[in-house]
């Protein structure tokens, strides 16, 4: 048995870094130094792996189909949605290849809400299986989560609870002393007692500057750090003033930006 491993396949903002634009159209890089290639980041998505080796997908964004390639993951075994904002499930469609891989509709967990967005705008996947044919369109096994709520996945408890995303709710996950809050503006009791003792955290933090309407900005994150204690936080969900750089010199102990393609290993 190997130990917990999550794999962060996108860690920018919801337009990417750099996002579209720039003087000369090759992208827009903010505050971002382009020669450091770890300021190249997309969509927020991870992957969990179990210890027997299956893979939970945490959200399908736009990028998904080369964030999977470039990891080297070639079978999802189960799909876990945060919300429904566009950059966490516009690559949706992905999932009719991930059905022909797994041979089975697929796992996918999400609360009511999102489940309802998600068939609004991707309502052919949510058509029923038919048993022999081939899967020529994204094909849906949903399950309803009521945060907050512990549910098994693979022999792992996960406990999902909800979290204040500005205008909506978005759910946070958490297993051991692992803690996945993308998408996250505010905290309840509810949410700190979920993450009580939480030993690898990685956290919503878009930008350094001011406090911004739906994420967390630097200095509240650091005031979770202080509260919750981890001893690892990993910024996620980064927009263009999160250079890398800046982070490696500026950030306190503990603290640091995720990458894309950045591996953790949890026991
Ligand atoms: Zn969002």
């Amino acid at each position: 048995m190997s130990a917990l491993t999550v794999t962060i396949l996108g860690s920018g903002g919801s337009a990417g870094s750099p996002q579209i634009g720039g003087a000369d159209g090759a992208g827009d890089w903010g505050e971002l130094d382009q020669a450091e290639p770890k300021n190249r980041r997309t969509r927020p998505s991870i992957v969990i792996t179990a210890p027997g080796g299956e893979n939970l997908l945490v959200d399908t964004g736009p990028d998904l189909r080369l964030q999977l390639t470039s990891n080297k993951i070639k079978r999802i075994d189960a799909v876990f949605y945060t919300h429904a904002h566009a950059d966490h499930i516009a690559g949706l469609d992905e999932i009719r290849i991930l059905n022909r891989l797994l041979g089975a509709p697929m796992p996918t967990y999400a609360d009511a809400k999102t489940l309802a967005d998600l068939e609004k705008r991707f309502d052919y996947a949510f058509k029923p299986f038919v048993p022999g044919t081939f899967f020529f369109r994204p094909v849906l096994e949903t399950h309803v989560i009521e945060a907050p709520q512990t549910i098994d996945l693979f022999g792992l408890p996960v406990l999902v609870f909800a979290q204040d995303h500005g205008f909506i709710p978005s759910l946070g996950l958490r297993i051991g002393g692992f803690a996945y809050c993308t998408d996250v503006k505010r905290f309840d009791e509810a949410a700190f007692g979920a993450l009580a003792g939480v030993r690898t955290l990685v956290v919503d933090c878009f930008t350094r500057g001011d406090a911004h309407p739906t994420h967390a900005n630097l200095a509240q994150v650091l005031d979770w750090v202080k509260r919750l204690t981890p001893e690892r936080t990993i910024l996620t969900h980064l927009g263009p003033t999160m250079d890398y750089g800046w982070g490696v010199s500026h950030l306190p102990p503990g603290v640091e930006m995720a990458f894309d393609g950045m591996r953790l290993e949890m026991n």
